[in-house]
């Protein structure tokens, strides 16, 4: 038998740990696996989970890659991202709410990667700063820095690249009008830290995707003065609480004044920016590089992961979708590319590569609306799933039905709301306190709540 293939592996959030979760599952079961080496340019893994109150820069002075802020609680249900074969009962022993804090996330997420030790496989502090592919060799080089101590490393020899450095890190950050006129402050989401750090203060939030409502939500129930949203396609339509607005978009700023596109005006102190995010791979040449705007099927990606355009099909990509599934898709993705790379799986001939990727692209031209985009996610995760012969039922598509209706209902309830779980048929319960006044989201009240109020 030849030899393991030689693996980087870029980034330590949930994506680049089930590729390694993954790996080791083939590993213990005595299969062909792969020598894999993650870099991690954070000290810890988690990704966007591991909470930073850094923004801009961080300690070593490249970009701050986290964007979550303190109060975070899961937008989607605990149920719609738990995995199979690691359920929330089995990690917590007990039932719990179905949609928890960003700290319990994290913890369960923990829990899984401590079981698997694969801790050791990633090298912390060290960023991926350029990677080529040798044609005449079939290869990689990767060059990384030792942030710690400030120091470039020999440039190494991998078989294949894969990257799992996310796309909700760069700020997409569009420019209006007399903005620099403005004299309150003005940020991106991904610098939002705190609802109360806008206590008292009118706020507008450009924008109306997931960040926009929550943001806008956190504001209030942290103490804001009233908060317009204001959309560029299309309101989000959810009957806010008292104290939210949508308006369409800002057409310009003059001082503390906005204009906007139906003549209003309005006098603000705050603008968050809630434009969503950029892909940007600066360590990657273009001939590697996947440009695109946020997709649920980015072009250029066999089954939403090999390369096309260049790497000889060594060359993955992971969690590049738009995300209502998260680390189950994330989950079936790695244990696809890790089969391939393994050579347990073999990829048809080009033609037929680029003919399923039509496929997938043709359907998502003819999506509309929350509903199909998640029948279109279903269908990519399922057929992943089919490929590697996955025993479990990844299908979520009716819990996210009802969250969506959920929503439409009440947005100020609907994380209120308890769901069951399809794998370990267990129901969450009640939490104590409704989310909308629960200021207490450590993770020791969380989940030793005894009674509900
Ligand atoms: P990331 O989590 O972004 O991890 C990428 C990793 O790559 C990071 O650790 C980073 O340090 C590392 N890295 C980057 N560049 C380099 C480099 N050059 N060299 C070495 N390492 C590098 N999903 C949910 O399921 N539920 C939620 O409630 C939820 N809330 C969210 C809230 C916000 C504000 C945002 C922005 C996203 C949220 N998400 C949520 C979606 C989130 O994208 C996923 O949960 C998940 O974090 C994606 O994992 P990932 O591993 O693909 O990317
Ligand atoms: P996003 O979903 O990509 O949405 C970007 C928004 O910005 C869209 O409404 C878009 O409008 C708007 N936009 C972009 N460019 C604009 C411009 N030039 N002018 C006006 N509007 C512009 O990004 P996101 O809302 O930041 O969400 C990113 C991820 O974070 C998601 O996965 C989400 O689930 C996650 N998140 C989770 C939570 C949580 O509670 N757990 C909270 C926040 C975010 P168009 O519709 O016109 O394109």
């Amino acid at each position: 038998m030849a030899g393991n293939q030689r693996v980087c592996l870029i980034g330590a959030g949930p994506s680049g740990m089930s590729f390694l979760y993954q790996n080791n599952k083939l590993k213990a079961a005595g299969k062909k696996c792969a020598d894999v080496v993650c870099y991690e340019k954070q000290s810890n893994w988690g990704g966007l989970w591991n909470f930073t109150w850094r923004t801009g820069v961080d300690e070593h002075g490249e970009l701050c890659h986290g964007g979550m802020y303190r109060d975070l609680w899961s937008n989607g249900p605990k149920e719609c991202l738990e995995f199979p074969d690691y359920t929330f009962h089995d990690h917590f022993g007990k039932s719990i709410p179905s949609f928890p804090p960003r700290t319990v996330l994290f913890d369960y997420l923990q829990g899984r990667w401590n079981k698997a030790k694969i801790r050791d496989c990633i090298r912390f502090n060290t960023i991926v700063k350029h990677v080529t592919y040798n044609k005449t060799t079939d290869d990689f080089t990767v060059t990384v820095k030792d942030l710690t101590n400030d120091q470039d490393l020999p440039p190494e020899r991998f078989s294949h690249v894969i990257v799992a450095t996310g796309h909700f890190s760069v700020p997409n950050f569009p420019d209006f009008e007399g903005i620099d006129t403005f004299r309150g402050r003005v940020l991106h989401s991904h610098d939002f830290r705190r609802g109360s750090d806008f206590k008292g203060q009118r706020v507008l939030l450009v924008g109306s995707s997931y960040s926009a409502e929550d943001i806008a939500m956190q504001c209030r129930k942290m103490g804001s003065g009233k908060v317009i949203t204001c959309y560029r396609t299309k309101p989000m339509g959810f009957r806010w609480p008292e104290g939210i607005e949508e308006r369409p978009l800002l057409t310009k700023v003059d001082g503390n004044t906005i204009y906007f596109k139906d003549g209003t005006t309005a006098e603000v102190d705050v603008i968050i920016f809630c434009t969503g995010y950029i892909y940007h791979f600066p360590y990657l040449p273009e001939s590697l590089r996947l440009k695109t705007n946020t997709s649920l099927y980015p072009a250029g990606l066999y089954k939403g992961t090999i390369w096309m355009e260049g790497g000889n099909n060594k060359f993955l990509y992971l969690s590049m979708q738009d995300q209502y599934y998260s680390f189950t898709m994330f989950d079936i993705q790695a244990e696809w590319a890790c089969a391939v790379v393994c050579g347990h799986l073999k990829l048809p001939n080009r033609k037929e590569m680029e003919s399923d990727i039509a496929k997938w692209l043709k359907k998502l031209d003819l999506l509309n609306g929350c509903f199909d985009d998640i029948a279109f996610q279903t269908e990519f995760v399922l057929d992943l799933a089919k490929e590697v012969g996955c025993k479990y039922n990844l299908d979520v598509a009716a819990l996210y039905n009802r969250w969506e209706n959920d929503k439409r209902a009440n947005i100020v309830t609907y994380r209120d709301q308890v769901y069951t779980s399809a794998h370990s048929g267990k129901q969450g319960i009640v939490h104590h306190t409704p989310w909308f006044k629960a200021y207490d989201d450590s993770l020791d009240t969380f989940v030793n709540q005894t009674q509900n109020k």
